[in-house]
């Protein structure tokens, strides 16, 4: 007895080997009826016994391809109908294919044997792929995906290509980027002047590599510099050229057997490495590595991943290599280069050699960060491998844009229950980085099909992600205060909807009063929040100078604490020349160029300062980062206190804190002391606040957020303390919990106020 079914499965399901998944299941199972591609995903009518029936919808999700993310599956009963077989039908040309765009994914296993051996025809091939693996987001004009509207228009398929491009029991039946050595991309091997170096681009690369060179190789989604990383002086080179100075640089390994020699390697890191995202993960370095110390100095942890891309794996294979250096090919903060001509230009002067090729990238796209030793997985940077895969929110919103901050600015689009942040822009301080702001909203607008019916942007009169969003004609614009979207982002991801308490720690945000936040305590939801607590405001001697001397946060804290405590700290602060502290000292004073802020990172600043860790950064929380690395886990240590004000709103005082900083100091205490007190005694006192708000309101979830909860004991001390206190703490693991995350609370703001 048959029985026939029309499947509607929703989700990533075109371009990633679904069909020619369905057609293998339906002749597994020798059902007949066929399956097609249509806006609203794929559709299958399948006709059989009901037991296979069964096996075969249980199949679809269970085996789907590696690449495929299934939304829902929608079954109905039909009338069976007279056929014999089970076809794959071509797209209706005049139905766009509405459904998610894959991310670029790493070369999967199949294509990367197929890379190695001899006998195959793709052997050595660098731009092998197929439905599991390969460019997607970074090769896409715009929708549908399809051949001609990816950079692989200009590269027709020959015979071979087109026969496994038309097979359904393929890999690479429909697989858009399908190419080989005889028609498609080729490597190009360029000396700095952008003349052609003749020979093996590959082999010559390596020889290039191991001799000290610094090289642009082309990748997904940008170019990479690249050095030995066992090569101390090379290492120096990038550094000096790139003026890129102490900030660590990612290392990308062969395999995992390299990455567990250089770092601990925890079960979720093993998986998030080997995953088809492939980020850059940070893992605990080991203290016998064997690559050069100015990788990452002074830091414990050290960002490994693994190639991703046919060109890393051929320059691993050929050249043996234990770790290369893997940094964004960019002078300090510009967006990352994509266009050979552009990256000859703008890397003049820091690339010796160019490992480019002639498939085009539409959409820049670095390399994703994540981490998991806080205990779940916490992606730091989202944007290559996850972008545009949405988040999922908790029930259908109006369509809204939001433009991010200033600072790591990433968009997001909602439409229906889907949440898309674009790609990692970066810090919106230049024209080119401004310009890439406006082409992540044109092109994620565009492949989405998102009209939005409002504009969510920050308070922050001067950024200029608020200035494009104003200019913006015949559309609602919504302003969302930083730290409110901090919480909101967190609250989206986490599904939740009603009144929280959101601890959001960072180091800058505008406040409602114009004050420069950053330590605060928010009772919040979508619709609104209030202000419950904050660190108490002091001067910020010099604004964005501040940040990067952190000596001139110590005294703002010190002349904030009052009495002599200036003065007992002048011998801590010996490297700083008299004629500037007194500068600051009257900047301070007197309110010159001293906006208030409630910092927490700038409390961070302050106490790395006076605890002897660093007075002067080269990098935004380079002093913070020092501090934590010195924290220890011994109990016994004790802790600072702070003081706490009643009122509307908390207090957080930091008078008494200072004072017991310097009483350590004149005991010599080191700074792992120093810093084991402040961060225990920062962790009690917030502990203590959210306590007295919870109980004050009636409300017991609590969200993290802020860049300041990359901090691992302050992350994991205040989680233990609430939920020991009988707290829901909620944290960041999709999106980041630092300012690339803010866009979605803004828009999920932005989407409630609207859907009002
Ligand atoms: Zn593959
Ligand atoms: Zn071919
Ligand atoms: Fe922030």
């Amino acid at each position: 007895m048959k029985i026939r079914q029309r499947i509607s499965v929703s989700g990533i399901v075109q371009g990633v080997g679904f069909r020619p998944h369905v057609y293998r299941l339906a002749h597994r199972y020798a059902l007949t009826g066929n399956v097609k591609n249509t806006v609203a995903g794929v559709i299958i009518e399948a006709q059989g016994t009901e037991p296979a029936l069964a096996s075969f919808c249980a199949g679809l999700s269970a085996e789907a391809p590696p690449l495929a993310k299934i939304g829902s599956v929608r079954v109905e009963a039909l009338e069976c109908q007279p056929e014999t077989e089970f076809v794959i039908l071509g797209s209706d040309s005049n139905e766009p294919a509405n459904t998610l765009i894959a991310p670029d994914s790493a070369t999967c296993a199949d294509c990367l044997c197929e890379l190695l051996d001899p006998c195959d025809r793709r052997y050595g091939y660098a731009f092998t792929n197929c439905t599991n693996c390969g460019p997607r987001f970074t090769i896409l004009r715009h929708i549908p995906y399809d051949r001609k509207n990816t950079s692989m228009v200009v590269f027709p398929m020959c015979p071979l290509c087109q026969a496994e491009y038309d097979d359904p029991l393929s890999r690479r039946f429909h697989a858009q980027p399908n190419a080989c050595w005889d028609c498609g991309p080729q490597l190009t091997l360029l000396d700095a002047d952008g003349l052609r170096v003749e020979g093996n681009p590959i082999a010559i690369a390596v020889e290039l590599l191991k001799t000290g060179r610094v090289l642009a190789i082309k990748g997904l989604g940008g170019f990479h510099l690249s050095v030995d990383a066992s090569n101390a002086a090379a290492v120096d080179v990038l550094r000096e050229r790139k003026h890129r100075f102490e900030k660590p640089l990612a290392v990308m390994v062969p395999d995992l057997e390299q990455a567990e020699k250089l770092c601990e390697v925890s079960d979720a890191d093993r998986a998030l490495l080997q995953s088809p995202e492939c980020p850059i993960v940070l893992m605990r370095a080991r203290a016998d590595s064997r690559l050069a110390d100015s990788i990452a100095p002074r830091n414990p942890d050290l960002g490994i991943f693994l190639p991703y891309t046919p060109v890393q794996h051929l320059i691993f294979a050929e050249g043996g290599f234990h770790a290369l250096v893997m940094t964004s090919a960019n002078l300090s903060e510009e967006p990352i280069c994509i266009d050979n001509a552009e990256a000859i230009e703008r890397l003049n002067g820091i690339a010796d050699f160019f490992l480019i090729h002639n498939r085009e990238i539409l959409l820049r796209c670095d390399d994703s960060l994540a981490r998991t030793s806080t205990g779940c997985v916490e992606i730091l940077r989202r944007s290559r491998g996850f972008v545009p895969v949405p988040i999922a929110l908790d029930r259908e919103r109006p369509s809204v844009l939001a433009v991010g901050g200033e600072l790591k600015n990433a968009i997001c689009l909602t439409k229906g229950k889907d949440a898309f942040l674009g790609q990692h822009v970066g810090d919106l301080e230049n024209l080119s980085a401004y310009n890439f702001f406006q082409e992540s909203i044109r092109h994620l607008e565009g492949i989405l099909e998102i009209i939005p019916t409002a504009i969510a942007y920050d308070l922050h009169p001067g950024y200029l992600s608020t200035q494009w969003a104003l200019e913006q004609k015949g559309i609602p614009k919504i302003a969302v205060q930083h730290h409110h979207a901090h919480v909101a982002s967190c609250m989206a991801e986490n599904h939740l909807a009603g009144q929280v308490i959101g601890v959001v720690l960072d180091g800058t945000g505008y406040g409602s009063d114009g004050q420069v936040w950053g330590g605060e305590v928010l009772v919040a939801d979508f619709g609104g929040f209030c202000r419950a607590a904050h660190i108490e405001y002091v001067p910020l001697p010099g604004g964005s100078q501040a940040i990067r001397e952190p000596w001139r946060m110590a005294v703002a804290h010190l002349i904030n604490a009052g009495g002599d405590a200036l003065e007992r700290a002048r011998p801590y602060l010996a490297e700083i020349p008299q004629a500037q502290v007194e500068l600051v000292e009257r900047m301070v004073r007197q309110g010159i160029n001293s906006p208030l802020t409630s910092s927490c990172g700038r409390l961070f600043d302050a106490v790395a300062a006076l605890a002897g860790v660093r007075s002067r950064v080269n990098f935004e929380a380079q002093a913070a980062m020092e501090l934590e690395a010195c924290c220890l886990e011994d109990e016994s240590i004790g802790e600072y206190g702070f003081s706490i004000r009643e009122g509307d709103c908390y207090q957080i005082g930091t008078a008494q804190l200072l004072d017991e900083i310097l009483q350590d100091r004149l005991k010599g205490r080191l700074p792992d002391v120093i810093s084991t007190r402040f961060h225990r005694g920062l962790v009690s006192v917030l502990a203590g606040v959210v306590a007295r708000i919870a109980e004050d309101t009636g409300i017991d979830k609590v969200c993290f957020s802020g860049g300041c909860f990359l901090n691992r004991p302050l992350l994991l001390g205040l989680d233990r303390r609430l939920k020991e206190a009988g707290i829901e703490t909620y944290r960041h693991s999709e999106v980041p919990c630092g300012d690339g995350g803010i866009s979605l609370g803004q828009a999920v703001i932005a989407a409630f106020a609207q859907g009002r």
